[in-house]
């Protein structure tokens, strides 16, 4: 496997140049391009590893499969999505567009991020504090890995120039879509957005999902097999953003992408999957990520199609 990883990598490398990273959150443009790592995490325990599997990077919309396991365990399934819908797009992940026009009921799902902010604004807590604590800590329980903080930088990078999102919030606000403070809510999001992780957290993170919500490493439960299937469903359609059918067909693994160049995926009783790559496509996915899931795939067999 080792040896696999390896190679997998070195045959990506070469399409990190094909992309750009993301700049539209000034901080993330600091990132370089070049790097790409894997991690590989079975359900019997073990991790193998390649190519800069050790660098950190910013969760960014792999957030968004964390706090929905965890809205779901807070609220249950029936009252996030009578907040929030199941449905795929095809517009981009921050479109307005579809709020207004397409279905003013409620966002059309909680990949795309007028349906993760709904979701964020109904993790519970007293203040804007213990809600981020609270996802925090539950990250750091699906990692197993206790050292998971915000990177302030990039946390403000995103809250001085999120207008977009705040535009979406405020809308959303308007429809009496989301309860609550939006600044507030606002500021959980962007601080969950900036949780900095590398390969092997995600890569847990999807171990997870494919254990069906048995934490591998302690055969402690920590979500409900419905949510998990749930949750892995949604990766399908929702994942990676309106490039989800292409991946469907091509990788055929659930899986969601960040800006900040991570893939989270979930090999359902296999494994999960972590991979870092900053240089992105014009959907916004890690182009070398991709490159590594397809060969992966291919390799191992991995298509649960
Ligand atoms: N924090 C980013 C945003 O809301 C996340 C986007 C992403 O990774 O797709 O724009």
């Amino acid at each position: 496997m080792k040896n696999l990883l390896k190679s997998i990598v070195e045959n990506s490398k070469e399409y990190t140049k094909e992309g750009k990273v993301a700049s539209y959150i000034p901080e993330l443009s600091k990132a370089n391009r070049d790097a790409l790592g894997i991690c590989v995490v079975t359900l019997d325990g073990k991790e193998y590893f390649a190519g800069d599997f050790e660098e950190k990077f910013t969760v960014q919309s792999i957030s968004k499969v964390v706090s929905l396991m965890l809205a779901i365990l807070e609220n249950g399934k029936k009252n996030v999505f009578s907040k929030v819908g199941m449905e795929p797009t095809g517009d981009s992940f921050n479109s307005i567009m579809s709020l207004e026009v397409k279905n003013p009921q409620k966002p059309f799902n909680p990949m795309i991020n007028a349906g993760a902010i709904v979701t964020t604004s109904l993790i519970t807590g007293d203040s804007s504090e213990e809600k981020i604590e609270n996802i925090l800590s539950f990250t750091r329980k699906i990692t197993d890995n206790k050292e998971i903080g915000i990177n302030e930088e990039v946390y403000m990078s995103e809250k001085l120039t999120g207008n977009r999102n705040r535009a979406l919030a405020y809308f959303m606000k308007s429809n009496g879509h989301i309860d609550g403070d939006v600044e507030e809510i606002l500021d959980v999001y962007f601080k969950q957005c900036a949780m900095e992780i590398n390969c092997r957290d995600i890569a847990r993170i999807g171990a997870v999902l494919a254990n069906d919500g048995v934490l591998p490493w302690s055969g402690e439960r920590v979500i409900s097999r419905e949510t998990s299937r749930i949750v892995k469903t949604i990766m399908v359609t929702c994942g990676m953003y309106d490039a989800s059918g292409e991946f469907a067909v091509h990788i055929g693994i659930p899986a969601k992408s960040g800006v900040g160049g991570g893939i989270m995926a979930s090999v359902p009783r296999r494994m999960g999957i972590g991979v870092y790559g900053p240089s992105l496509d014009s959907k916004g996915n890690s182009i070398g990520g991709i490159k590594i899931l397809q060969e992966l795939s291919e390799e191992l067999d991995l298509s649960i199609f």
